[in-house]
C-alpha cells in the first residue's frame, strides 16, 4: 500500500448517509505528495462527503501548522492554518479537473483526494508570512523607527521649551 492510499475516497460510499474521513496528516504526507510549497506541517482534517444534486460535495476542514520559508529571513516558521474548503466532484466518461468541477471516471469512482487536500492547505498560505519580530533572523526594518508617532509630540514640546527658556 501506497502511503497517500489512506486518501482514496469511493465515491459511492457516500450514497445514503453522510460519509466523513479523518487524517492527521504529517511530514510524511507533505514528502509522498511531493509538493514544492509545504514540504513539513502536522494538520488535523476532517473530509464529509454528500450527495449532491449534481454529484458530491467533499467538504473538508483542517486546522493545524504549515512550516515554511519566512519572508524576511527565509528560516522556517510555523504558520498557522485553520480552514474549512468544499470540492466540487461529479462521475463521468472521462476523469478531469477544470479547477472548479473534479470528474470521476464512472467505471473506477473513486478519488484520492491527497493532491486536493495539500493544494487546498497550500492555498490557506497568507501571501506575506514572517515570523514575529522578536523571533525574525532579518534585522529589523528601517521604517519602524522613522513613523514612530511619540516623537512629534516630544520634539513640540521641547521647541515650546526652548521658545519660553530663550525668551526669559
Ligand atoms: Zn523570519
Amino acid at each position: 500500500m501506497g502511503t497517500l492510499d489512506s486518501y482514496i475516497v469511493p465515491l459511492p460510499d457516500a450514497s445514503g448517509d453522510n460519509v466523513s474521513y479523518q487524517w492527521h496528516v504529517g511530514d510524511d504526507f507533505f514528502s509522498a505528495v511531493g509538493g514544492t510549497e509545504i514540504q513539513e506541517g502536522s494538520l488535523d482534517v476532517t473530509l464529509r462527503v454528500r450527495e449532491t444534486s449534481g454529484g458530491y460535495a467533499l467538504d473538508f476542514s483542517f486546522e493545524g501548522t504549515v512550516r515554511i520559508p519566512c519572508d524576511r529571513c527565509l528560516e522556517p516558521m510555523d504558520q498557522p492554518i485553520a480552514a474549512s474548503r468544499s470540492l466540487r466532484v461529479r462521475l463521468g466518461d472521462e476523469p478531469d479537473d477544470d479547477g472548479e468541477m473534479i470528474t470521476v471516471a464512472r467505471t473506477e469512482p473513486t478519488l484520492n483526494v491527497a493532491w486536493n487536500l495539500y493544494e487546498l492547505i497550500a492555498l490557506e498560505i497568507p501571501l506575506r508570512h514572517v515570523h514575529p519580530q522578536e523571533l525574525c533572523k532579518a534585522p529589523l526594518p528601517d521604517e519602524d523607527g522613522s513613523d514612530d508617532e511619540d516623537d512629534a509630540p516630544t520634539d513640540s514640546r521641547w521647541d515650546a521649551l526652548k521658545k519660553l527658556i530663550n525668551n526669559k
